[in-house]
């Protein structure tokens, strides 16, 4: 039997820096970067990483906790849904005979936070030496469980250097006014609910606190708040623990209260080394399917860490009626509104590591249909249009306007124009069937998913008198270009979508022909329109030009003034705001990857050396003014096997959260960077590709990097893989699942469970 581990113990972080990430001192102007890059979440529950020890009244910037689908409008008539914080259940004051111990985060002269990657766990240890009448050591841990989603544990430990003085230990939840109203506050339990979306929110919560091993009794109590009074002396030893159970539903008539308590009963009875060890054992097994090394790179190393921390952290296989919004559960930043990030820079991780997630966030897609068919009516077009922006029910939450960068209005027209999200989630829920097999997710949802985009693309493009079909009037990826004519992205993954939807309806005849028969007559689906589908996707207008090799990214674009980026070398705001956004309007200056996207997403659609062409034309084009660029940069120069350019885009993308000089992340992590850091290395150095017939790797590793190693699951399988680039040598393991075969340069190697693979040469 190992021994029990001390609470001493739990609160050490993990020894190899290569799994943790810390922060020394106060520095007010990273302060809030920080939190959201030290952020914890299982996918139901966020924890900001701000500081617990407080003075008692709000700091500056309050802890926060996000629970994924707590949206609410902020009025009747405002229909956009945010995020609404909920409770901060982790505050703690420590009051000594003049007053409290912090009175502000910077009075701590020694305080370090550490983000423990491999535990999912974020601690934090502060010296308070300068009171002089006392000499206090706080080590805290927190955590949201991994394995039982709705609870959260805080553990602090007070070891008491010198001194002996009356001290006085509060522990309180509070500050869910933010947004939410109040059912009920009692000891143990609140229940909130919000005001116009009709969820409630319960939280149940029990703290008690040890001296020396002995319980201390609460002396003064209130709703969710215990104080503890005593008498320090030198060595002593306070252990506080809490434990929360957070719960949400999604009805007014649903009590949240009962469960909240159940979930805190099991949790307690479990101990907090229960919870720990539960909560750690979950962690490992997340690692163990997604972990990705790099020899020979430790900055690397650490920002791939970093990533698939966080995408691990962003998802829950429990909850089909949540998604991930593009700052995930680390910050309010876009309201917790969920874009085309998902699908296409989240997806590619979830559906090649952890399938059960991929499936479930599909699901959310499949849920809010109804959203995506109302707008595409409303619209005056069939079949279903996604919201650009997304949040609880499906419906368009774009604002209509937003504040510009010179602090005045602008339109914001993506919410009816950024059309391309319908073909975005037929791509993913292709590529989920495409590397699953998930029979059940194709008839359930999957199939009426790709048949209703692909019915929106058929009536929303029209064929005209110049015989091609033409999208006219939408904004592709590249923002900066407003109400263009057939964006090559948009037409290309339109034609895609239709040809998939197509292909979907005659899988679906052949193999489950009744399923076809109920959906085909659900949907009123019939030959004639599935002929008609045909000839639009056939007479797609592309914008390809053979003769350069060339697609245009939009009609007219290729006209647009032709400004040279490297004359902008060294801006530290984006392009539109350095040439104002009239002047970008008639550019051909690029917001983000858009052609270089449509490359990223579908190569074979670039014949010969146009892929080159393309990447070299648009990226010298491109501004990167999101955070979304770079990393699809990277992954195709990584293809295209311009290891170099790749590897600068890979540091650029790690930089846009981890840099020591940004303060860009303090509305939340940029999650679908992170999606970008995995996919550059996955889908980009290592090539990875799916095929109908087995996966297939294709390795460019850049100059320094010795070996990469992850791991994939492939209908069923899961394979580890590791690739030397010096030896030019591969290993692969299949470690569980039905033979299968792996290409590496074309050639198929065949991997099996039992026998170890003999290594691969490229
Ligand atoms: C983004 C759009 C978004 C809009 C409103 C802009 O910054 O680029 O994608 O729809 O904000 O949220
Ligand atoms: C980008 C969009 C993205 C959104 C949310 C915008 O700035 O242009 O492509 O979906 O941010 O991350």
């Amino acid at each position: 039997m190992t021994a029990l581990k001390t609470m001493t113990a739990i609160l050490a972080e993990t020894e190899d820096p290569a799994w943790i990430f810390a922060v020394d001192g106060f520095e007010p102007m990273m302060e809030s970067s920080v939190e959201s890059r030290f952020a914890i979440s299982n996918g139901f529950l966020g924890v900001r990483g701000g500081r617990s020890t407080t003075r008692g009244e709000r700091w500056v910037i309050p802890a926060r906790t996000y629970v994924a689908g707590l949206f609410d409008s902020p009025d009747v008539k405002q229909a956009t849904q945010a995020l609404v914080p909920a409770a901060d259940w982790l505050s703690i004051r420590i009051v000594l005979p003049d007053g409290p111990l912090v009175r502000h985060p910077g009075d701590v002269p020694l305080h370090r936070m550490t983000l423990d990657m491999r535990r999912g766990a974020l601690l934090s240890e502060s010296h308070h030496l300068s009171t002089g009448d006392i000499g206090l050591c706080v080590r805290t841990l927190r955590l949201v469980s991994m394995s039982e989603r709705a609870v959260g544990l805080q553990l602090i430990q007070l070891e008491v250097e010198h001194g002996e003085v009356d001290v006085t230990f509060e522990a309180s939840a509070g500050g869910a006014g933010l947004g939410l109203a109040t059912d009920r506050l009692d000891q143990t339990l609140g229940l909130w609910h919000t005001r116009y979306s009709g969820k409630r929110l319960a939280l149940a919560t029990k703290s008690s606190l040890q001296i020396d091993g002995q319980i201390v009794q609460p002396l003064s109590v209130g709703p969710l708040k215990w104080s503890w009074s005593w008498k320090t002396r030198p060595g002593q030893l306070a252990s506080f623990e809490r434990f929360v159970a957070i719960v949400r539903m999604d009805s007014l008539e649903l009590d949240p209260g009962p469960p909240a308590r159940d979930k805190l009963g099991l949790a307690q009875r479990a101990g907090w080394r229960g919870v720990v060890t539960a909560h750690e054992a979950a962690w490992t097994s997340r690692w163990l399917c997604s972990d990705v090394t790099i020899a020979g790179d430790v900055d690397a190393q650490h920002a791939l860490r970093f990533a698939v921390y966080h995408l691990n952290g962003a998802a829950n296989p429990a909850d089909e009626r949540v998604s991930i919004g593009a700052r995930a559960l680390t910050g309010d930043d876009y309201h917790g509104h969920v874009f085309w990030d998902t699908e296409i820079f989240l997806l590619p991780f979830y559906i090649l590591t952890w399938p059960e997630a991929a499936r479930t966030l599909l699901m959310y897609r499949f849920h809010t249909l109804a959203g995506a068919r109302a707008k595409a009516a409303e619209m005056g077009w069939r079949g279903a249009l996604y919201a650009w922006e997304s949040a609880g029910t499906g419906a368009e939450m774009t604002p209509e306007q937003v504040i510009g960068p010179d602090r005045k209005l602008v339109a914001v027209l993506c919410g009816r124009q950024e059309q391309h999200i319908s073909a975005d989630v037929a791509y993913a829920v292709w590529q989920y069937w495409h590397a699953t097999g998930d029979v059940d997710f194709l008839l359930e949802a999957g199939a009426e998913i790709l048949l209703e985009t692909g019915r929106f693309w058929a009536s929303r493009a029209g064929l005209e008198a110049d015989g091609h079909s033409h999208i006219r009037g939408v904004i592709g990826p590249d923002e900066y270009h407003e109400d263009i004519d057939d964006n090559a992205f948009t037409n290309v993954m339109a034609r895609w979508n239709i040809r998939r939807a197509l292909d979907t309806a005659a899988l679906l005849r052949e193999r489950w022909p009744a399923r076809w028969k109920v959906l085909a007559s659900r949907l009123g689906l019939d030959d004639t329109e599935l002929g008609q589908w045909r000839n639009v996707a056939e007479a797609m207008k592309t914008g390809f030009d053979a003769k350069t090799g060339l697609f245009e990214q939009f009609s007219g674009y290729f006209d647009l003034e032709d400004i040279d980026l490297k004359n902008y070398s060294g801006r530290s705001v984006p392009m539109d705001v350095v040439l104002g956004r009239e002047r970008t309007q008639h550019s051909q200056v690029v917001k983000q990857a858009d052609v270089v996207a449509l490359l990223g997403l579908l190569p074979e659609e670039f014949e010969g050396d146009s892929a080159a062409k393309n990447f070299r034309y648009y990226s010298s084009r491109c501004g990167h003014g999101s955070s979304l660029s770079p990393a699809m940069h990277g992954l195709v120069a990584a293809r295209l096997g311009d290891t170099a350019t790749a590897l600068r885009f890979f540091r650029q993308t790690a930089a846009i959260d981890l840099s020591a000089k940004r303060v860009g992340s303090a509305g939340g992590i940029h999650i679908a960077a992170q999606g970008g850091i995995w996919m550059m290395l996955v889908l980009g150095f290592a090539g990875l590709s799916l095929r109908s017939d087995g996966l297939s790797i294709d390795p460019h590793l850049p100059a320094g990097w010795e070996s990469i190693a992850f791991s994939v699951q492939w209908r069923g399988r899961h394979v580890k893989i590791k690739i030397n680039r010096n030896e030019r040598r591969i290993n692969a393991t299949l470690e569980a699942g039905e033979p299968m075969i792996l290409f590496a340069g074309g050639k198929p190697n065949h991997l099996t469970c039992s026998a170890a693979s003999s290594p691969i040469s490229w």
